[in-house]
């Protein structure tokens, strides 16, 4: 038997609707979204044109601020690199800017584009959290100023859930001409995201983290009051209006399309149900193993369906190995296979055995009560059996 799936932040099922919706144009509507001759292309158009208001309408954007992507890599990377990019080419963004602001907990695939910009000569800053996973707006004020082109702050954090102020941010940021990106990869499809209440600039989200196909996402680009214009990173046809050319994956965005009008709908009493099984989850291990369970990041402003703890008198490792029939992640999962503490454990301080033995819980649409009340037994039996062992080779 495959183990029970508690890791949801990592990936999601294709809600069968969304599949349902999607077949269709692996097949009888398998045309080129580009062809302008032909009914072929004409129905795979508006299929992609209806997609594109879904995802618009699920963070109050209009369908012309859609970009799609392969995901939220691919979105992140546009998003900072076509800013910069535009930059040197002396159009666009304010002044003459040569500094991007982020945050020590940010994705892979915005600390690596940030890092590869500092060896390159651009100067970066990596504004710090505080101890329960928010980002430190002191820390982000005195940060930003005249020649920031652009301040990078993700919504929601994959690790420890923890969701961010994006208005204060995005004010933070204007107040000095900069831009401002949110990977909203966590966050999209789970807490309402409003892209003119928040005054983001830019915006990554990605299918395959609501229950839609892995391989597609979208960038979402403000036009108006500023237009935004970015560099390219992909040259070619000139698809999606010059942004991101490629034949487009008509099949990956109808899912896309999908996935947000279904989160959009169900996304208050999604959230609801999983929060109280979150909460479930944690009053359960608290009241099994009592003192030594601590929660990482903060339990006010965090995804309803992530729970993420520290365990005392634990090895990580050895918890891991002793929850095998449980899918989920530890505070050293991010770096695959390697045993170090995640950068995010570590931008909260937690640091050594309480970022290693830890257990990063994602709750979804398919998890039961029964669910929880199992988790709950396993983690409780593993963590009781490891103190024990520990305890009696002292
Ligand atoms: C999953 C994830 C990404 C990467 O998304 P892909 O679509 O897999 O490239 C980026 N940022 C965050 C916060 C994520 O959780």
């Amino acid at each position: 038997m495959k183990p029970l799936y508690l890791d949801y932040h990592a990936t999601t099922p294709v809600d069968p609707r969304v599949l349902a919706a999607m077949l269709p144009f692996f097949s009888e509507r398998f045309g080129n979204a580009a062809s302008r001759q032909h009914a072929w292309g004409w129905e795979a158009r508006d299929a992609v044109d209806a997609a594109r208001s879904q995802v618009a309408a699920l963070i109050n954007a209009s369908a012309g601020e859609i970009t799609f992507t392969s995901g939220a890599s691919e979105s992140n990377n546009l998003a900072i690199k076509g800013v910069v990019a535009r930059r040197r080419a002396g159009e666009g963004g304010s002044g003459s800017g040569n500094h991007i602001v982020t945050t020590a907990i940010e994705h892979k695939s915005v600390l690596d584009v940030c890092q590869a910009f500092r060896s390159e000569g651009l100067d970066v800053t990596v504004v710090g959290v505080t101890a329960d996973g928010l980002v430190d707006l002191d820390a982000l004020r005195q940060a930003v100023r005249p020649g920031t082109l652009l301040v990078s702050v993700m919504a929601a954090n994959n690790e420890i859930g923890t969701i961010q102020p994006l208005a204060e941010i995005a004010a933070i940021a204007h107040a000095h001409g900069a831009l401002v990106h949110t990977d909203a990869a966590q966050a999209a499809g789970k807490v309402p995201i409003d892209v003119v209440g928040s005054d983001v600039d830019l915006l990554s989200l990605t299918a395959h983290k609501f229950y839609g196909p892995k391989g597609s996402g979208a960038l979402f680009v403000r036009r108006r009051k500023p237009r935004i214009s970015l560099t390219p990173l992909i040259a070619g046809g000139g698809q999606e209006g010059g942004l991101r050319s490629g034949t487009l994956n008509v099949p990956g965005i109808v899912g896309l399309g999908s996935a947000a009008e279904i989160c959009r709908l169900e996304m208050d009493d999604e959230s609801r149900r999983l929060g109280a099984l979150r909460d479930r989850l944690l009053d359960g291990l608290m009241s099994r193993l009592g003192d030594g369970v601590h929660v990482n990041g903060s339990m006010r402003s965090r995804l309803a369906h992530n729970l993420h703890v520290s365990f005392d008198g634990v090895e990580g490792e050895a918890l891991l190995m002793a929850l095998s029939d449980l899918a989920v992640s530890t505070g050293s999962a991010c770096a695959s296979g390697s045993q170090a503490v995640s950068h995010v454990m570590e931008a909260i301080g937690a640091t050594g055995d309480r970022g290693r033995a830890s257990i990063r819980f994602g709750l979804g649409r398919t998890n039961t009560a029964d669910e929880i009340d199992l988790a709950i037994d396993r983690v409780a039996a593993a963590v009781g059996a490891l103190r024990a062992r520990v305890g009696s080779s002292a």
